[in-house]
This record gives C-alpha cells, sequence and structure tokens, in this order.
C-alpha cells in the first residue's frame, strides 16, 4: 500500500525527443510541417553569435544556409518546441571564453526567444563537454548537457551528459551503416529508455549524408516511433522530460498515517534547483479493491480522478509543490468531509 512515483511522466515506458543542431531557416520546408502532421514537438540548438544570419563558419557543410531569427525561434517554441544554446561561436571552448560561450550566449537567446533557456548542446563533438564546461553550465543556470554520444538515457541517469542518437543517412568511416529507422527503440522500450534524435536539418537529400538523414527518413523514422511505441512512448520535448526527472529526483514521499477507509501521504521536494520550468509528476498508488470503484484521490483536499491501471493499482498526474497532501480514500471520502 505504498504510493510512489512513475519513471517518466503518465506512466509511460519510454520516451522520444529529437534535437535539430544549427537551428536553420530550411527546417520549415519539411520538418516543421512534418512535426506539426505527426504532434509532436521538436527542438532547435542555436548558433547564438549568428542569430537570423547566413551560416559562416569554418568549413560547415551548412555554410550559406540561414540561422532562425529571434521571431523563427519564438514561432516554433509557439509550436510546442524548444530551443537551447549551441553556443555561440560554434568553437571549442576554453577557459577564457566560458563566458561567451555559454553566460553570454544564454543571456542573448533568452531576450531573443523570451524564454528561458535551461539546455546546452555542445558544439562540434564531445571536446565541448569538457569538465571546465560543464561545470560553467551548472554555475550558469543550465539544467543539462546534451553530448553527442549515441546511447540512451534513462531515469537515473545524470542530466550534465545527456546522450543522443545520430539519426544520420550513414555513419563515418570506418563504421560505416545504413540508415536504420528502428534504432534504439527496441532497447529503450526494454530499459525505461529516453531517445533523443539528432540531426540537421533534413531535406530533398542529406546536406551531409555523416551528419544528416533526408527528409523521406526523417517521415521513416516518425512512422516507425509511433507504431512501435504506440500508447507506450511519451514524444516530448526535452525541457519537459528533464523537469520530469529532477522533480521526481528530488522528491520524496512521506506516509503521514493511514486508516481503514483513508492514506495519507506528503510530498517533499528536497533542493530542487532554481528554474525547473515543469513540475508535474505521476503516481502511482497501491489500494485496496473496493476504493478503485470511480476512483479519486485529493490534492490538499482538491479531489482529482485517477486511472486504474491494473486491479489495486491507480494512477494519477498532478502539479506538485513543496508539502502537498496527498489523500487516497474510498469514494465516499470526499462526501464524508
Ligand atoms: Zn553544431
Amino acid at each position: 500500500m505504498s504510493l510512489s512515483i512513475a519513471p517518466w511522466k503518465y506512466g509511460k515506458q519510454w520516451v522520444y525527443s529529437i534535437t535539430y543542431d544549427e537551428a536553420l531557416t530550411d527546417l520549415y520546408r519539411f520538418a516543421v510541417p512534418m512535426h506539426e502532421q505527426f504532434g509532436f514537438p521538436g527542438h532547435v540548438e542555436v548558433v547564438v553569435g549568428q542569430l537570423g544570419e547566413v551560416r559562416r563558419i569554418g568549413t560547415s557543410s551548412y555554410n550559406g544556409y540561414r540561422h532562425m531569427s529571434g521571431e523563427e525561434l519564438q514561432d516554433i517554441l509557439h509550436r510546442g518546441w524548444g530551443v537551447g544554446n549551441h553556443s555561440w561561436t560554434h568553437t571549442i571552448i576554453t577557459h577564457e571564453t566560458l563566458d561567451l560561450e555559454l553566460r553570454q550566449a544564454k543571456d542573448k537567446l533568452e531576450q531573443a526567444i523570451e524564454a528561458s533557456v535551461i539546455l546546452f548542446c555542445s558544439p562540434g563533438d564531445n571536446t565541448n563537454m569538457a569538465d571546465h564546461v560543464l561545470e560553467a553550465c551548472r554555475k550558469f543556470g543550465y539544467l543539462g548537457a546534451m553530448s553527442l554520444t549515441d546511447a540512451l538515457n534513462r531515469p537515473e541517469d545524470e542530466l550534465f551528459w545527456i546522450n543522443r542518437t545520430a539519426l544520420h543517412d550513414h555513419y563515418y568511416a570506418p563504421f560505416f551503416s545504413a540508415f536504420d529507422p528502428f534504432r534504439n527503440i527496441l532497447y529503450a522500450e526494454k530499459t525505461r529508455g529516453w531517445i533523443i534524435d539528432y540531426c540537421h536539418c533534413p531535406l530533398e537529400t542529406p546536406i551531409h549524408p555523416n551528419k544528416d538523414c533526408s527528409a523521406d527518413q526523417l517521415q521513416q523514422r516518425f512512422e516507425t516511433i509511433l507504431s512501435e511505441g504506440g500508447d507506450s512512448v511519451w514524444c516530448a520535448v526535452p525541457e519537459e522530460v528533464l523537469s520530469y526527472h529532477l522533480m521526481r529526483r528530488h522528491s520524496r514521499v512521506e506516509t503521514l498515517k493511514h486508516s481503514a477507509t483513508q492514506h495519507h501521504y506528503r510530498l517533499n521536494l528536497d533542493s530542487l534547483p532554481h528554474g525547473v520550468p515543469y513540475r508535474s509528476l505521476t503516481f502511482e498508488v497501491q489500494v485496496p479493491a473496493a476504493w478503485c470503484r470511480d476512483p479519486k484521490i485529493w490534492i490538499n483536499n482538491q479531489a482529482l480522478a485517477a486511472t486504474l491501471v491494473r486491479p489495486r493499482t491507480l494512477r494519477f498526474t498532478t502539479d506538485v509543490e513543496d508539502g502537498i497532501e496527498i489523500v487516497v480514500g474510498e469514494d465516499s471520502y470526499g462526501q464524508s468531509e
């Protein structure tokens, strides 16, 4: 008869997000409409020093394409997407450039999009996941950092090394490969994993086959995520997943009292970091069979409908704050108050 917090929101088994590095305007050609069609959000990683400008970074394959402007970034935010900092210059971050690449870039991006930025995304390769960079990320108020390591993320993992699955036409030599729309899905299902795909700007053909997929391949990937995932995949923007992750890890359920007709719990949020944008949690609770009839729970005396997941197990999702009281009881509980 205990109250527990589900590994992922809504009791979903695994999670899917996708990121588009460089935040190019050509995402409006295929990726943005495809997200509208499928009904889940994307996420862009912005080179803040070239906001709204045509890209000119070293020998980048994406030079000549235009980075989104503040207005365009606001437009995709309104479509449910998220925005991360991909540094100011997209070069190697040294001790001397930490302030520009991480603090000033965050400030400028936040002003441009009129929203907070809580994710850093390493530009180039994992060189920019060095200790001095991650330490500065924590200091400047980020809540997570995304790498280029192709692996799943799990509910218990560290958020300052978030892994991403390369959704590319094929990989660099000598690890040649073919595009696989099923990549990491089975593993995510079996181990409660969070897949974050990453690519750049899918068009008719990949701009660079080792850095991107085509629009057709992106569509295949989305169809596969939804057909394999069904109702057990949570498709969400990384900020929401990361918030859930933090809320769960900083929560402590305290049992106050159990009577024959009611169970009382308190939820404590211990040292939750500042700036977590989404503050809800999904709970599961074991109850006597009789309490499963028209199940309800009470949060600070407000009734909330619960879902019967299986015999004797109820599930509910609610906004939480430190110290809330959660009561589970039989269906006459509300009337007896
Ligand atoms: Zn990049």
